[in-house]
């Protein structure tokens, strides 16, 4: 058998070793003895070289005319589209979800590259008037420097793709950390912007554990603006880091999301949208239907069909077409997802299928979990409360739509949230008053778009927006220009 391919840091236009001479195997998750290989135990050092190496690739990359940048990302979205059906098999053997899952992530870093190699030609500032004759006032949008990028391993290729083509077309240049179980996908896209010309220095890929790399790309002085992606516990400890010397900080975190299912839905739909938002991904989506609120009138009935479909899903290994559900990411996330499921049952909340990791066989050498779904859960209890990241559903019976919006309210996070009626009154009343950051009508809670703002409320997020055009707004600095032709000074407020 051929040894492992040993993968390196991309740092100053270079592939380049660790200099800490240290490595770590990245495997399949639903086969451990599968080997996808060895990539660099990166330390404080590697970080230092691509800030420095980042600091000086930046001071032309910011004078690049934006179309110029735009291009150079356009023939990285060319080259991901061929590419598309060999990153999404790698995808799936790094992170176990099904091969057409992972055709869907690398479509969306397709999508934002694309988008984003267009915003080279919008970049859109704002003119307007000035209070005082012969005076002209705008505002453009400037690069901002050094960008640390850190990303989780539930979308390898969408999530840094959200981030460095907008930290790109504005001109900054970047670091990126991908989560230790899935280098792969972010070296592909690395790679794919080096085949695509990105002068060097400007995009360096440093891989390692996050208390280590991470730790440090949070911290460097030089850096200015960091974008993280994961969970909460964490979220908040860059939140400080940056605090400290007001670096910019975009933090996307977890989420407790629920789909409504009124008395009026389309019961079909709902379930269909019930079983995709509550067991795609295997659940470990940032944006995964965790929670199912049902109105009582219909509520047995929707039980009785979504637990049956839960139970029909076929789990294996994603690279199978015929599986519909993969492994959970790694033996401690499957420990986290036993753990609830005692949790649930100490709580009181019927179990109503699954609970179980699958062993034997096909299963014996990966990380399965049964398709969970607990019934008759109390909106307080911690499966009801808290983010699992694994396939179990909590399904909660309610009696009104203002009940519902209480419950679907009523966590810590406000990422994603959904409701199926065939009501309009009620549709609108819901889009008003949830207060996550992105409400869907008769679809599940997740299935977010590249070209609108991505995020969420309380402890989801701080505020920043991935996506669109929002985007723009974190990677650059608004510049207000005043220019005066009238050769007198004129003072503003004063001069009327
Ligand atoms: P995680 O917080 O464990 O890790 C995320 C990244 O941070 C990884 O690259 C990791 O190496 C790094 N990291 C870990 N400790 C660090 C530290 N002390 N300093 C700096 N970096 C550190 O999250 P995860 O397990 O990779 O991903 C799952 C979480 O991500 C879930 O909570 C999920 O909801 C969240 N998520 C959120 C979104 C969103 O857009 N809101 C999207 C996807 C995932």
């Amino acid at each position: 058998m051929a040894p492992p391919k040993v993968y390196k840091n991309f740092i100053d236009g270079e592939w380049v070793e660790s200099v800490s001479g240290r490595t770590f195997e990245n495997i399949n998750p639903a086969n451990r003895h599968d080997l996808i290989g060895i990539f660099q135990k990166s330390n404080q050092q590697d970080i230092d070289n691509a800030v420095a190496a980042a600091t000086q690739a930046f001071k032309s990359w910011r004078l690049t005319p934006p179309p110029r940048r735009g291009e150079i990302l356009w023939r990285a979205a060319r080259l991901l589209v061929e590419r598309k059906e060999l990153f999404a098999e790698g995808m799936t053997r790094e992170m176990g979800k099904i091969l057409d899952e992972t055709r869907g992530d690398v479509q969306e870093a397709i999508d934002m590259t694309f988008y984003m190699a267009g915003e080279g030609r919008r970049m859109f500032g704002q003119t307007t008037t000035s209070e005082l004759p012969n005076k002209f006032c705008m505002a453009v949008r400037s690069p901002i420097g050094i960008c640390s990028l850190i990303t989780p391993w539930n979308f390898p290729m969408a999530i840094p793709s959200w981030k460095v083509m907008p930290a790109l077309v504005c001109g900054n240049a970047v670091v990126m950390k991908p989560a230790t179980d899935t280098p792969l996908s972010m070296y592909n896209l690395v790679k794919t912007l080096e085949d695509a010309g990105v002068p060097r220095g400007v995009v360096n890929y440093v891989t390692g554990g996050g208390g280590e790399v991470g730790n440090r790309l949070m911290t460097h002085e030089d850096v200015k603006v960091v974008s993280f992606t994961g969970s909460t516990d964490v979220g908040r400890k860059v939140s400080e880091a940056c605090s400290h010397n007001f670096k910019h900080c975009c933090l996307e975190m977890g989420g407790k999301n629920c789909i409504l299912v009124m008395d009026d839905a389309n019961l079909d739909l709902a379930v269909d949208g019930a079983l995709w938002g509550g067991f795609g991904t295997s659940g470990q989506r940032c944006t995964a239907a965790s929670r199912v609120t049902v109105h009582k009138a219909v509520y047995k009935e929707f039980v009785d069909r979504f637990v049956e479909r839960a139970r029909s899903l076929k789990v294996g290994d994603g690279l199978d077409p015929t599986v519909q559900m993969g492994p959970v990411i790694n033996e401690s996330q499957l420990k986290t997802v036993e753990e609830y499921v005692e949790i649930g049952k100490h709580e009181g909340a019927k179990l109503l299928t699954g609970g179980e990791r699958l062993s034997g066989g096909e299963y014996e050498c990966g990380w399965f979990h049964v398709p969970t779904i607990f019934g008759d859960c109390d909106p307080r209890m911690r499966v009801a409360q808290e983010e699992i990241f694994g396939p179990v559903v909590s399904v909660i019976p309610c009696d009104s739509l203002e009940q519902a919006i209480e419950i679907n309210n009523g966590v810590v996070y406000g990422l994603s949230s959904s409701i199926y009626t065939r009501n309009v009154n009620r549709a609108f009343q819901a889009m008003r008053d949830f207060d996550t950051g992105i409400v869907y009508v008769n679809a599940p809670t997740i299935g977010a778009e590249t070209h609108l703002p991505f995020g969420g409320t309380k402890q989801t997020g701080n505020g920043h927006r991935e996506a669109a055009v929002t985007a723009l707004d974190f990677y650059s600095e608004w510049k207000t220009l005043y220019v005066d032709y009238s050769d007198r000074l004129q003072r503003a407020q004063i001069d009327t």
